[in-house]
Protein backbone atom coordinates (compact mmCIF):
# COMPACT_ATOMS: atom_id res chain seq x y z
CA UNK A 1 0.00 0.00 0.00
CA UNK A 2 1.42 3.33 -0.81
CA UNK A 3 0.96 6.38 0.91
CA UNK A 4 -2.13 8.50 -0.53
CA UNK A 5 -4.02 4.97 -0.48
CA UNK A 6 -7.50 5.06 1.32
CA UNK A 7 -6.66 3.35 4.96
CA UNK A 8 -8.74 -0.59 4.34
CA UNK A 9 -10.36 0.65 7.58
CA UNK A 10 -10.71 2.85 10.72
CA UNK A 11 -7.86 3.56 12.72
CA UNK A 12 -9.36 3.99 16.55
CA UNK A 13 -7.30 7.40 16.92
CA UNK A 14 -7.77 7.00 20.91
CA UNK A 15 -6.07 3.94 20.93
CA UNK A 16 -2.05 4.10 22.17
CA UNK A 17 -1.42 0.28 22.30
CA UNK A 18 -1.19 -0.47 19.00
CA UNK A 19 2.25 -1.81 19.07
CA UNK A 20 3.14 -5.39 19.95
CA UNK A 21 4.72 -6.34 23.08
CA UNK A 22 7.56 -9.20 23.62
CA UNK A 23 8.75 -10.10 27.04
CA UNK A 24 11.62 -11.68 27.42
CA UNK A 25 11.62 -13.44 31.47
CA UNK A 26 13.42 -16.01 32.77
CA UNK A 27 15.47 -16.56 36.14
CA UNK A 28 18.11 -14.24 37.09
CA UNK A 29 21.26 -14.50 34.91
CA UNK A 30 20.24 -16.52 31.89
CA UNK A 31 21.15 -13.53 30.13
CA UNK A 32 17.52 -11.75 28.97
CA UNK A 33 19.68 -8.48 29.26
CA UNK A 34 22.29 -9.97 26.53
CA UNK A 35 19.99 -11.37 24.48
CA UNK A 36 17.81 -8.28 24.24
CA UNK A 37 20.98 -5.99 23.70
CA UNK A 38 22.66 -8.41 21.11
CA UNK A 39 18.80 -8.52 18.95
CA UNK A 40 19.13 -4.53 19.50
CA UNK A 41 22.83 -3.86 19.08
CA UNK A 42 24.28 -6.82 18.09
CA UNK A 43 26.82 -6.34 20.94
CA UNK A 44 27.74 -8.64 23.66
CA UNK A 45 27.91 -7.17 27.61
CA UNK A 46 30.23 -9.26 29.21
CA UNK A 47 29.43 -7.99 32.31
CA UNK A 48 26.41 -9.39 35.07
CA UNK A 49 24.46 -6.04 35.99
CA UNK A 50 20.94 -7.24 37.10
CA UNK A 51 18.03 -5.14 35.40
CA UNK A 52 15.11 -3.59 36.89
CA UNK A 53 12.42 -3.56 33.66
CA UNK A 54 13.82 -2.19 30.55
CA UNK A 55 11.53 -1.47 27.53
CA UNK A 56 13.04 -0.86 24.02
CA UNK A 57 11.40 -0.42 20.40
CA UNK A 58 12.53 -2.04 17.43
CA UNK A 59 11.11 -2.21 13.57
CA UNK A 60 10.91 -5.94 12.95
CA UNK A 61 10.24 -7.41 9.57
CA UNK A 62 8.41 -10.28 8.44
CA UNK A 63 7.31 -11.50 4.98
CA UNK A 64 6.74 -8.14 3.57
CA UNK A 65 5.70 -5.82 6.21
CA UNK A 66 7.57 -4.24 9.19
CA UNK A 67 6.06 -4.09 12.94
CA UNK A 68 6.66 -2.03 15.37
CA UNK A 69 7.87 -3.74 18.13
CA UNK A 70 8.00 -2.92 21.87
CA UNK A 71 10.67 -5.33 23.83
CA UNK A 72 10.55 -5.41 27.64
CA UNK A 73 13.56 -6.79 28.81
CA UNK A 74 11.92 -8.05 32.45
CA UNK A 75 14.25 -8.41 36.16
CA UNK A 76 14.86 -11.64 36.39
CA UNK A 77 15.64 -10.90 40.44
CA UNK A 78 13.05 -11.79 42.95
CA UNK A 79 12.97 -8.67 44.43
CA UNK A 80 11.63 -6.98 41.60
CA UNK A 81 9.16 -9.43 40.99
CA UNK A 82 6.54 -7.27 41.11
CA UNK A 83 7.95 -5.53 37.44
CA UNK A 84 8.08 -8.95 36.51
CA UNK A 85 4.15 -9.74 37.31
CA UNK A 86 2.97 -6.38 35.36
CA UNK A 87 5.24 -7.41 32.28
CA UNK A 88 4.18 -10.58 32.06
CA UNK A 89 0.38 -9.22 32.27
CA UNK A 90 1.79 -6.94 29.27
CA UNK A 91 2.88 -9.10 26.78
CA UNK A 92 1.61 -10.04 23.80
CA UNK A 93 4.62 -12.90 23.30
CA UNK A 94 6.43 -14.14 25.61
CA UNK A 95 10.63 -15.26 24.47
CA UNK A 96 10.74 -17.92 28.25
CA UNK A 97 14.47 -18.06 29.11
CA UNK A 98 16.76 -20.54 30.50
CA UNK A 99 20.39 -21.10 30.29
CA UNK A 100 21.24 -24.43 29.22
CA UNK A 101 24.31 -24.82 31.85
CA UNK A 102 21.57 -24.18 34.43
CA UNK A 103 19.31 -26.71 35.85
CA UNK A 104 17.45 -24.21 38.32
CA UNK A 105 16.97 -21.61 35.60
CA UNK A 106 15.21 -24.93 33.08
CA UNK A 107 13.18 -25.38 36.69
CA UNK A 108 12.03 -22.09 36.75
CA UNK A 109 11.41 -21.86 33.25
CA UNK A 110 8.32 -24.11 34.10
CA UNK A 111 7.20 -22.86 37.14
CA UNK A 112 7.11 -18.98 34.87
CA UNK A 113 5.94 -20.32 31.92
CA UNK A 114 2.91 -21.68 34.00
CA UNK A 115 2.31 -18.71 36.03
CA UNK A 116 2.56 -16.44 32.30
CA UNK A 117 -0.41 -19.39 30.84
CA UNK A 118 -2.72 -18.67 34.28
CA UNK A 119 -1.76 -15.06 33.53
CA UNK A 120 -3.44 -14.81 30.12
CA UNK A 121 -5.91 -17.78 30.34
CA UNK A 122 -8.63 -15.32 29.14
CA UNK A 123 -6.93 -15.26 25.53
CA UNK A 124 -6.58 -19.27 24.83
CA UNK A 125 -3.03 -20.20 22.81
CA UNK A 126 -0.34 -17.85 23.96
CA UNK A 127 2.69 -16.86 21.56
CA UNK A 128 5.36 -18.10 23.43
CA UNK A 129 9.19 -19.35 22.46
CA UNK A 130 11.49 -21.18 24.46
CA UNK A 131 15.45 -20.06 24.44
CA UNK A 132 18.10 -22.17 25.91
CA UNK A 133 20.58 -19.48 26.02
CA UNK A 134 24.71 -20.05 26.40
CA UNK A 135 24.62 -22.27 23.84
CA UNK A 136 28.74 -21.42 23.54
CA UNK A 137 28.50 -23.18 27.20
CA UNK A 138 27.70 -26.51 25.34
CA UNK A 139 30.44 -28.15 27.03
CA UNK A 140 29.26 -27.66 30.26
CA UNK A 141 25.64 -28.43 29.41
CA UNK A 142 23.62 -29.16 32.72
CA UNK A 143 20.03 -29.34 31.00
CA UNK A 144 19.72 -32.60 28.64
CA UNK A 145 18.71 -31.84 24.76
CA UNK A 146 16.38 -34.65 25.30
CA UNK A 147 14.60 -33.24 27.91
CA UNK A 148 14.44 -29.94 26.98
CA UNK A 149 12.84 -31.39 23.15
CA UNK A 150 9.91 -33.48 25.36
CA UNK A 151 8.76 -30.69 27.50
CA UNK A 152 8.63 -28.91 24.66
CA UNK A 153 6.37 -31.13 22.76
CA UNK A 154 4.10 -31.55 25.54
CA UNK A 155 3.26 -28.06 25.26
CA UNK A 156 3.36 -27.52 22.19
CA UNK A 157 5.86 -24.53 22.14
CA UNK A 158 8.83 -24.12 19.60
CA UNK A 159 12.25 -23.85 20.75
CA UNK A 160 15.36 -22.70 20.03
CA UNK A 161 18.67 -22.81 21.17
CA UNK A 162 20.94 -19.54 21.48
CA UNK A 163 24.12 -17.86 22.78
CA UNK A 164 23.87 -14.04 23.42
CA UNK A 165 27.69 -14.56 23.50
CA UNK A 166 28.52 -15.30 19.78
CA UNK A 167 25.47 -13.88 18.52
CA UNK A 168 23.98 -17.61 17.36
CA UNK A 169 20.08 -17.73 16.62
CA UNK A 170 19.39 -14.15 18.53
CA UNK A 171 17.70 -12.72 15.67
CA UNK A 172 15.97 -15.97 14.97
CA UNK A 173 14.56 -16.52 18.14
CA UNK A 174 13.35 -12.94 18.10
CA UNK A 175 11.78 -13.84 14.40
CA UNK A 176 10.14 -17.44 15.55
CA UNK A 177 8.29 -15.12 18.04
CA UNK A 178 6.91 -12.79 15.47
CA UNK A 179 5.65 -15.84 13.50
CA UNK A 180 3.84 -17.22 16.55
CA UNK A 181 2.28 -14.02 16.86
CA UNK A 182 1.12 -14.00 13.47
CA UNK A 183 -0.02 -17.45 13.92
CA UNK A 184 -2.03 -16.94 17.01
CA UNK A 185 -2.70 -13.69 17.39
CA UNK A 186 -2.98 -12.08 13.38
CA UNK A 187 -5.38 -9.28 13.97
CA UNK A 188 -2.85 -7.79 16.01
CA UNK A 189 -0.41 -7.55 13.73
CA UNK A 190 -2.83 -6.74 10.90
CA UNK A 191 -4.06 -3.36 13.63
CA UNK A 192 -0.19 -2.68 13.99
CA UNK A 193 0.34 -2.31 10.66
CA UNK A 194 -2.55 -0.47 9.36
CA UNK A 195 -1.76 1.90 12.30
CA UNK A 196 1.81 2.45 11.44
CA UNK A 197 0.27 3.34 7.56
CA UNK A 198 -1.62 5.97 9.07
CA UNK A 199 1.25 7.25 10.86
CA UNK A 200 2.91 7.83 7.76
CA UNK A 201 0.08 9.24 6.19
CA UNK A 202 -0.17 12.32 9.00
CA UNK A 203 3.64 12.56 8.65
CA UNK A 204 2.66 13.46 4.77
CA UNK A 205 0.10 15.83 5.95
CA UNK A 206 -2.73 13.46 5.27
CA UNK A 207 -5.38 13.40 7.86
CA UNK A 208 -6.73 10.55 8.62
CA UNK A 209 -10.85 10.09 8.27
CA UNK A 210 -13.13 8.23 10.28
CA UNK A 211 -14.21 6.47 7.16
CA UNK A 212 -11.99 4.02 5.28
CA UNK A 213 -13.27 5.52 2.14
CA UNK A 214 -11.71 9.19 2.51
CA UNK A 215 -8.83 10.72 2.60
CA UNK A 216 -8.55 14.46 2.75
CA UNK A 217 -4.72 15.92 1.93
CA UNK A 218 -3.86 19.56 3.20
P1 LIG B 1 19.70 -11.56 33.07
O1 LIG B 1 19.73 -11.42 34.56
O2 LIG B 1 18.86 -12.72 32.66
O3 LIG B 1 19.32 -10.30 32.37
O4 LIG B 1 21.19 -11.97 32.61
P2 LIG B 1 22.29 -11.08 31.90
O5 LIG B 1 21.93 -10.77 30.50
O6 LIG B 1 22.62 -9.92 32.78
O7 LIG B 1 23.52 -12.10 31.86
C1 LIG B 1 23.96 -12.76 33.03
C2 LIG B 1 25.39 -13.23 32.83
O8 LIG B 1 25.45 -14.24 31.85
C3 LIG B 1 26.36 -12.12 32.38
O9 LIG B 1 27.59 -12.31 33.03
C4 LIG B 1 26.52 -12.37 30.90
O10 LIG B 1 27.77 -11.94 30.43
C5 LIG B 1 26.37 -13.87 30.81
N1 LIG B 1 25.78 -14.32 29.54
C6 LIG B 1 24.61 -13.91 28.99
N2 LIG B 1 24.38 -14.55 27.84
C7 LIG B 1 25.43 -15.38 27.65
C8 LIG B 1 25.77 -16.33 26.63
O11 LIG B 1 25.07 -16.54 25.63
N3 LIG B 1 26.92 -17.02 26.81
C9 LIG B 1 27.73 -16.84 27.89
N4 LIG B 1 28.86 -17.57 27.96
N5 LIG B 1 27.46 -15.95 28.87
C10 LIG B 1 26.31 -15.24 28.75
Amino acid sequence: MSVGDALPFDVNWERDDHRITLCVVGSGGVGKSCVTVRYLKDEFVEYYDPTIEESYFKEVECGTRTYDVEIIDTAGQDEFADHRNSALAQGDGFLVLFAINSPYSWQELKELRERIVREHEDKGELPMVIVGNKKDLDSHRQVPFDDIVDYCRSIQCPFIETSAKTGLNITEAFQLLIEQVKLVNPTILEEQWHYKIANQKMRNGHIPSRSSKECCIL
